[in-house]
């Protein structure tokens, strides 16, 4: 029997489920560990002050928050961070020097929007952090992570990386890094070979650069999640694009 489109049932009937990579911002965003999602608050907080966009959680087994950390590269203030206005100020960075020389780390987990560039793996090797996990690639260090468990030196320590996810939070925890190398030094090498890794979200970069659409939502203080639900059909628009690891 054909179904009648004016029948009541069939009227408040709910709409068909989503297509794969459509699902919507907030059942994306409340299905992120809690740890990404403070994240990537830090990493709109960076960009915000005027830094590159990154941000760093470390936390215990049970899985409270034991240090933040954010990049701070282009900030005077180091606020509750070590190391604030030098090439140094990275979020990990800035979370590691939290952690305490000598004390057993191995069952911390760190939790960074980027993927961790050499200075930042070697820190995790240092501070004897038993696991890494990361939201985007980062295309300067791609596969940097992967050398904790390459060197014998990380080796031995026998660190667990996960990373890059895909999807839009993904895009996102890139963008925000591109934006400001398109906004600040859109000539510098790093931006051509963030352009040549994901082109897609590159153009979205120069668009908002353009635009000057995330420095208005900067300027009204606006939350991290507003930001990411104005952005969410054109993320998914570039990482449905670009051929990325980050952006599968
Ligand atoms: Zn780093």
């Amino acid at each position: 029997m054909p179904r009648d489109p004016d029948h009541p049932a069939v009227r408040s009937a709910p709409a068909p489920s989503p297509a794969c990579g459509s699902d919507s911002f907030e059942d994306i965003w409340a299905g992120l560990e809690p740890a990404f999602r403070h994240c990537l608050e830090l990493a709109w907080a960076s960009a915000r002050a005027g830094s590159l966009g990154i941000g760093c959680v470390i936390t215990a087994s049970a899985g409270e928050t034991v240090a933040t950390g954010r990049n701070r590269l282009f900030e005077s203030d180091c606020g509750d961070d070590h190391l604030a206005g030098s090439p140094v100020a990275h979020a990990e960075m800035n979370a590691l020097g939290k952690l305490r020389a000598g004390a057993d780390h191995r069952e911390l987990t760190l939790w960074t929007s980027l993927e961790p560039c050499l200075l930042c793996a070697g820190g995790i090797r240092l501070a004897r952090v038993g696991r890494v996990c990361f939201l985007a690639a980062d295309p300067l260090w791609n596969g940097m992570a992967e050398v904790l468990s390459s060197n014998p030196f990380g080796l031995a320590h026998g660190i667990k990386t996960s990373g890059p996810r895909p999807g839009e939070l993904a895009g996102f925890a890139m963008l925000l890094p591109f934006h400001a190398w398109q906004f600040w030094a859109p000539g510098s090498d790093a931006n051509q070979l963030w352009h040549a890794h994901s082109p897609a979200l590159g153009d979205l970069a120069v668009q908002l650069a353009a635009s000057h659409e995330l420095v208005a939502l900067a300027a009204a203080a606006a939350p991290v999640t507003e930001v990411i639900r104005e952005l969410w059909g054109r993320l998914g628009a570039a990482v449905g694009t670009d051929p990325g690891d980050a952006l599968a």
